[in-house]
């Protein structure tokens, strides 16, 4: 099954919405990290070598006060000294923890190492200085300031690599930011260039079928009304050509109605005024022995010919009235089954011109309807009218009236040559007939049953045909009481 549009158009956007979501969240992610790696070489790393400058300076005014201590024995000066190994420890307690690499740490504790060493060295000779006990100060010296030179130096290239590392960390994300950028413009690229081509893809497969249909449109302007559009689109479209197929095959159809409806008009309006022609002529010349006998039957042709001419135009316009929702019904109660007899009445001498029996079965209690009699019995009339006209000489007509739910049911069956079963809908159109219909032998315009219908439902009924082939036709409506 082929998408619809509003399927087409979702997996435009995811197309372009789902590349955007995954470089917005690399881009996030990237980001993340280098926020981290600028974390580290602001805070992390500043730190560290804040904290290895101050050990630096701390030790060496520790080994001022050392000195001053040994030379004058003053316990201040041995104070000062402890205050400062407290800090030093707890400076050198947080470089350990803030270094993240082995190679430092294992730096950061062999200063641990030497500088543990050389405050043992300095307790030691306290210890003498304390008792004033005989020792060698040279070599005290000596010791100390090997290990401080030590600690000292373990010190400088724990800052040096904290440099060289620094330099190194914005370098990489120098690197990587161009990296990731170029990365977010080449997607960024790739989503604007995707999203126009779907677009495009999108756009034609509507445009395309619509430019089709609108040439089609064109041609029909100009009276093709050749439908066939045959498009490959979104299923809306296809609905809309199929749609455009069947408006076509129905712009046929009234287009073949009408001509048929002016050649029909043409042939209904001429026979009878070439027979009325004909007539006067006859009136205007005879002047025989017999003139008295034909002038009669000349002057009957005359009347019946008009009449017929003044039910077709009555017809035409009784229809254009209806069509145009000017119908106005003058609704009494009344009983339909003596309107029945009345229709009847009315038609037993044109059947038995053909030798038909018409017959009828009405019940007395039936309810009463709330109708304009005058047009129920046009309807009556006319449906009536059609079951002789349609029957052969000799046949049979069966009114029937019975109560149906909420009304009364009428149907007039007939012993006619009957109706296909794939006209007795469209019968009821105007300017339809049946293809069974001899049209050469009986007259019609196909605007009764239009008439009828319009009556019908008029009054809020409805009016159906049922028929069997060679056993009559049944017309059936319902009116609510
Ligand atoms: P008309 O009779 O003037 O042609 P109608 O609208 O009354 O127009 O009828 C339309 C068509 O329906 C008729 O031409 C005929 O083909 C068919 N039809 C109507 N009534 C009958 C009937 N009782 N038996 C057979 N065909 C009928």
């Amino acid at each position: 099954m082929r998408p619809g549009i509003f399927t087409r158009m979702m997996i435009g956007y995811l197309a372009i919405l789902i590349p955007l979501a995954a470089v917005s969240a690399y881009t996030f992610s990237r980001f993340s990290a280098f926020r981290a790696a600028t974390d580290e070489i602001l805070h992390a790393d500043q730190r560290l070598k804040d904290l290895v400058q101050a050990v630096g300076e701390s030790i060496i005014s520790q080994t001022g006060f050392d000195r001053k201590y040994i030379i004058t024995g003053d316990r201040e000066y041995f104070f000062q000294f402890e205050r400062m190994e407290s800090e030093i420890s707890s400076m050198l307690a947080e470089a350990m923890t803030t270094v993240r690499n082995d190679e430092k740490k294992e730096m950061v504790e062999r200063i641990y190492d030497a500088y543990g060493a050389y405050k043992d060295v300095f307790y030691e000779e306290a210890s003498y200085v304390e008792n004033k006990d005989e020792y060698l100060p040279d070599a005290f010296r000596v010791k100390k300031e090997v290990l401080t030179d030590g600690v000292l130096l373990e010190l400088r290239n724990l800052r040096m690599m904290t440099e060289r590392e620094t330099f190194e960390k914005v370098e990489i994300l120098g690197d990587s930011v161009s990296e990731a950028t170029k990365m977010v413009a080449v997607i960024v690229a790739g989503c604007v260039v995707l999203g126009i081509i779907i677009s495009v893809l999108v756009t034609r497969s509507i445009t395309i079928p619509l430019s089709i249909m609108r040439r089609k449109t064109r041609r029909i302007a100009r009276g093709d009304f050749d439908g066939g559009l045959e498009i490959s689109a979104p299923p809306e479209i296809c609905d809309l050509a199929r749609d455009f197929n069947s408006m076509c095959d129905k712009l046929q159809e009234a287009d073949k109605i009408k001509s048929d409806f002016f050649s029909l008009m043409a042939h209904e309006l001429r026979t009878p005024l070439a027979s009325i022609r004909e007539g006067t002529n006859l009136l205007l010349n005879n002047r025989g022995e017999d003139f008295r006998e034909n002038q009669t039957r000349v002057l009957r042709i005359i009347t019946e010919e008009s009449n017929r001419l003044t039910d077709l135009v009555n017809s035409l316009l009784d229809l254009s009235k209806m069509e145009a929702g000017m119908l106005s019904l003058k609704r009494e109660k009344f009983d339909i089954g003596s309107l029945i007899l009345k229709a009847v009445s009315g038609m037993e001498p044109l059947a038995m011109t053909k030798n038909i029996g018409i017959s009828w079965q009405v019940p007395q209690a039936l309810p009463q309807v709330s109708a304009d009699e005058e047009r129920l019995l046009q309807a009556l009339r006319n449906l009536i009218g059609n079951a002789v006209k349609f029957t052969p000489e000799g046949g049979r007509i069966v009114i029937t009236a019975r109560p149906c739910d909420g009304g009364v049911e009428v149907s007039v069956a007939d012993s006619g040559h009957g109706i296909p079963p794939e006209d007795l809908e469209v019968i009821f159109d105007k300017f339809r007939q049946s293809a069974m219909t001899n049209f050469s032998t009986i007259k019609g315009t196909g605007l009764g049953l239009a008439i009828v219908k319009h009556i019908i439902t008029a009054h809020g009924g409805r009016i159906w045909a049922t028929s069997e082939a060679g056993r009559g036709s049944i017309f059936t409506f319902q009116l609510p009481s």
